[in-house]
């Protein structure tokens, strides 16, 4: 593998969460859209990386 551009990207849980978010954002379903970010922002303080944006 290379190098990691963002930490986060690195992160499976970060990854996983931020690809749903984006299906959600295609289809349109911003309750699940929100749903990531609160999960994604709980995730990442738990996890000790910082939320970027
Ligand atoms: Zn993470």
């Amino acid at each position: 593998m290379s190098e990691s551009n963002s930490p986060v990207q690195a992160c499976d849980e970060c990854q996983r969460l931020t690809e749903e978010r984006e299906r959600a954002q295609r289809v349109y379903d911003y309750s699940k859209v929100t749903d990531c970010n609160v999960l994604l922002a709980r995730h990442q303080r738990s996890s000790g990386h910082g939320a970027a944006g």
